[in-house]
C-alpha cells in the first residue's frame, strides 16, 4: 500500500524526530513510522533540557540545521545558564519546558517539513536479504520497502514497567512495548544486552506548600539555545528546591524488601548519574538528606515533577515518604514513580555513522544504543538522519571529529569503547573543551553542515555576519589604545592595578576581572563601535572577551586536535591482516578484527590498545 521511501524512521521519540527532520530536509523521501502519533517528541521523564554537556549538544544539533534547539526554545518556561560562575567552556545552557508544549511544536515542525509522511503502527520486522536491509514490517501487516532504514525504539524494545512487586509490558507508563525486533536481530548476529531508567511520582501542584521550599527562579537575562532568532521566553516559572530527611529515608527503607532494584528482579544497569532515591539512601548511607528539585510541568498545568525522587518503590509507600519532606505534607500524587527495562545494542556493532556493520543500510540512534538522555538521542538522530540519506543517495558520509563537536565525542565513544550502563554526556569527556563551547557551536558546525546542503542559507549569512563582526571588533581591541586616565576609575573599583601608561585594549580585557560589557560602558570607544554591530552586539563583544582572554589555551588545543586530525587521516582498510602483524598483543588484534577501525586515530582510541600496536600498525603502513 505505502511506496518505497529513502528512508524509514522506526519511532517518533527525539532520535527519530531529529533523524526524519534531516533526512527529509537533506531531500530524501521519509517515512516516520511511530506506536503512537500523540506522542511524537513526547519528553518521557524529566521535562527539562540542556544542562551541563548536554545544552552544548542542543547548541550543536541547532548549528547543523536540527530541531530541538527551536523546540525547546518555542516550549521554554524557564531558562538558566549554569557553571556561569566558571569558564566558558563551562557555561552549560538549561530550560525547563512545557511538556504538552514540546511535543506540540515537534509534531507541527515535522507536519510542516515537506518529504516527511507518517504512519501509526508496531514495526516488528526488517526486511533483509543478503546481509542488507530492504524495508520493515509492521504488527498492521504491511511490508514497506525503502533504502535504508533507522531503528530509533527507545526504551521500548521488550519494555518492561516495574512498579513495587508489579511488573507489566510497557515502553512508558501507559504505552506498550515494541516485541519482535530484538528477537530478528539477535537472529541475525547482534548482541543485545538489557539496561534500566526510572522516573519520579509526578504531584499535584496545588497540594505543595511552596512557603517551606527555596525559590529558584530563571536567569534574568535569558537567552536561547537556537542560533535563529527564536523568540525568548517572556515571563519565566519558577522552580522550587526542597530535601529529603532521615524520616523520609526510614519510611523508604520499609519498602526495600518490594523494591525490585534490591530483589534482584530488574537485571538491567541503570544510570549512574540520575540514580533512584532507594539507591541513593543505600549508596550515600551516610548522607541524612537529598536536594529534591521541584519542577513545574508547564505553562497550563499543576502537575509537579520531582526531580531526585526517581523510584520503583511500591505507591503507596512513595506517598507515604514523600508526604515527609517540607512542602509534601498533604501532597497528591497523579503518578507514581517507576522503574523500566529495556534491550539496547552494544554500540560497537556500529561503524562511526551508525550503520551497523551486520546488516548494510540499517541504522540504529538514540537510547537503543545504551545512552540515555533526550539530547544524546537527538544528536544520533540527526547523524544517523544525515548518513541514512547519504547512503540512500550514493554519498560520502559524514562523521564529526572529536575536536569538532560533542556530538562527534558522543558517537566515538559508543563505537569505540561500548558501554556497560547508559551513557550519559560530560564535559570531562571531551579532550577539546575550550574548542567545544556552545557559544561557538555556529561557527564550529554551520559551514560544515550548510556544505552538505542541511544548514539553511539563512543560517550560513547569519554565521558569516557574526564571525565578520567578530574579526572586526577583535581588529579593532587590537588597534584600539587606552589611556590610564580613561579607564584607571573602571579599573580601580574592580581592584585591577591601575594602568602607568597607554595600553592596547585587548591587553586589559585580558586581565581575570576584566568583563567586556562593563568595559564598553567605561569606556565611549568601545561603546561607539559596539553600536556599529549590527547584530547582538553583547554576543559579538562576549565571544571577543573569550578569544582575547584564553587565546593560549585555544591555540593549544587547536594543535592538538590538528595533530590527532593527522592520525585520523592515515586510513586503515578493513581488509588489513591483523593476525599476521607479529607486533600486535592478543588483545589488539582481537579487537581492531572486532570493531574494524577505519583511522589510526579510531584505533588509538579502543581500551587496551597500547601505543606499540599503533607503532606496529604505524610501520606495516609504511608510516
Ligand atoms: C521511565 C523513564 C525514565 C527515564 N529517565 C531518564 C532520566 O532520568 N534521565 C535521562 O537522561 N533520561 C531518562 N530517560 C530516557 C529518555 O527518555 C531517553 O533517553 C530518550 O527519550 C531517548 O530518546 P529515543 O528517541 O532514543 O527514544 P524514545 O524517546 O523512547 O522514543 C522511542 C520512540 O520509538 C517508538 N517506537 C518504539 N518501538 C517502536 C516500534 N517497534 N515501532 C514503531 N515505533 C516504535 C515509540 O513509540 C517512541 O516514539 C527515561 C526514560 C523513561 C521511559
Amino acid at each position: 500500500m505505502l511506496q518505497e521511501y529513502d528512508v524509514i524512521v522506526v519511532g517518533g521519540g527525539h532520535a527519530g524526530n531529529e533523524a526524519a527532520a534531516a533526512a527529509a530536509n537533506l531531500g530524501s523521501s521519509v517515512l516516520m513510522i511511530t506506536m503512537n502519533m500523540n506522542t511524537i517528541g513526547q519528553m518521557s521523564c524529566n521535562p527539562a533540557m540542556g544542562g551541563i554537556a548536554k545544552g552544548q549538544i542542543i547548541r550543536e544539533i541547532d548549528a547543523m540545521g536540527g530541531y530541538s534547539g527551536i523546540v525547546t526554545d518555542r516550549s521554554a518556561i524557564q531558562f538558566r545558564m549554569l557553571n556561569r560562575s566558571k569558564g566558558p567552556a563551562m557555561w552549560s545552557p538549561r530550560t525547563q519546558n512545557d511538556r504538552m508544549l514540546f511535543a506540540q511544536e515537534w509534531r507541527n515542525m515535522l507536519e510542516q517539513t515537506p518529504n516527511v509522511d507518517f504512519w501509526q503502527d508496531m514495526v516488528n520486522g526488517l526486511i533483509v536479504e543478503n546481509n542488507a536491509v530492504l524495508g520493515v514490517t509492521t504488527s498492521m501487516g504491511q511490508s514497506i520497502k525503502s533504502k535504508t532504514v533507522i531503528l530509533t525504539n527507545g526504551t521500548f524494545l521488550n519494555g518492561l514497567i516495574h512498579l513495587g512487586e508489579k511488573q507489566f509490558g510497557g515502553g512508558r507508563a501507559g504505552e506498550s512495548a515494541a516485541y519482535g525486533i530484538t528477537e530478528q536481530l539477535v537472529e541475525l548476529g547482534f548482541e543485545s544486552g538489557r539496561m534500566k531508567t526510572g522516573t519520579p511520582p509526578r504531584i499535584d501542584g496545588r497540594s505543595l506548600d511552596y512557603t517551606k521550599m527555596e525559590e529558584q527562579p530563571g536567569d534574568d537575562k535569558p537567552e536561547r539555545f537556537s542560533f535563529t532568532k527564536t523568540p525568548l521566553v517572556q515571563k519565566q516559572r519558577p522552580c522550587h528546591i526542597t530535601y529529603t530527611n532521615e524520616n523520609v529515608h526510614d519510611i523508604l527503607r520499609t519498602g526495600f524488601d518490594k523494591s525490585p532494584m534490591f530483589n534482584g528482579r530488574i537485571q538491567g544497569l541503570g544510570p549512574r548519574y540520575c540514580p533512584s532515591i532507594e539507591d541513593k539512601i543505600e549508596r550515600f548511607s551516610d548522607k541524612d538528606s537529598h536536594q529534591l528539585f521541584v519542577e513545574p510541568e508547564g505553562w497550563e498545568t499543576v502537575e509537579i515533577y520531582v526531580n531526585g525522587f526517581s523510584t520503583s518503590l511500591p505507591e503507596d509507600i512513595q506517598m507515604k515518604a514523600l508526604r515527609q519532606v517540607p512542602g509534601f505534607e498533604n501532597c497528591k500524587m497523579f503518578r507514581p514513580g517507576y522503574a523500566i527495562e529495556y534491550d539496547f545494542f552494544q554500540p560497537t556493532q556500529l561503524d562511526l555513522t551508525l550503520q551497523t556493520k551486520l546488516i548494510k543500510n540499517l541504522y540504529f540512534a538514540g537510547q537503543i544504543n545504551g545512552t540515555t538522555g533526550y539530547e544524546e538521542a537527538a544528536c544520533q538522530g540527526l547523524m544517523a538522519g544525515i548518513n541514512a540519506h547519504k547512503n540512500a543517495n550514493n554519498q560520502e558520509s559524514l562523521v564529526l571529529k572529536r575536536s569538532e563537536a560533542y556530538i562527534g565525542v558522543l558517537i566515538d565513544d559508543l563505537i569505540n569503547k561500548g558501554t556497560k550502563e547508559p551513557y550519559r554526556m560530560f564535559t570531562s569527556r571531551a579532550e577539546y573543551r575550550i574548542l567545544l563551547r556552545q557559544d561557538n557551536a555556529d561557527a564550529r558546525l554551520t559551514p560544515l553542515s550548510h556544505s552538505i546542503g542541511l544548514a539553511s542559507e539563512e543560517r550560513m549569512r547569519t554565521i558569516d555576519n557574526k564571525l565578520g563582526a567578530i574579526k572586526a571588533t577583535r581588529k579593532f581591541c587590537s588597534k584600539q589604545s587606552v589611556a590610564p586616565e580613561e579607564i584607571n576609575p573602571y579599573l580601580e573599583s574592580l581592584d585591577s592595578s591601575p594602568l602607568k601608561q597607554k595600553l592596547k585594549l585587548e591587553t586589559v580585557i585580558s586581565r581575570p576581572r576584566v568583563n567586556i560589557l562593563d568595559l564598553a560602558n567605561a569606556f565611549p570607544p568601545l561603546q561607539d563601535h559596539a553600536s556599529t554591530i549590527e547584530d547582538d552586539p553583547e554576543v559579538i563583544l562576549e565571544q571577543v572577551e573569550i578569544q582575547i582572554k584564553y587565546e593560549g589555551y585555544l591555540n593549544k588545543e587547536q594543535e592538538m586536535a590538528d595533530k590527532l586530525s593527522r592520525l585520523e587521516d592515515v586510513k586503515i582498510s578493513q581488509d588489513l591482516p591483523y593476525e599476521k602483524l607479529g607486533g600486535l598483543s592478543a588483545e589488539a588484534k582481537e579487537k581492531f578484527k572486532q570493531l574494524q577501525p577505519s583511522s589510526i586515530g579510531q584505533a588509538s582510541r579502543i581500551s587496551g590498545i597500547n601505543p606499540s600496536d599503533i607503532s606496529v600498525l604505524l610501520v606495516y603502513l609504511g608510516r
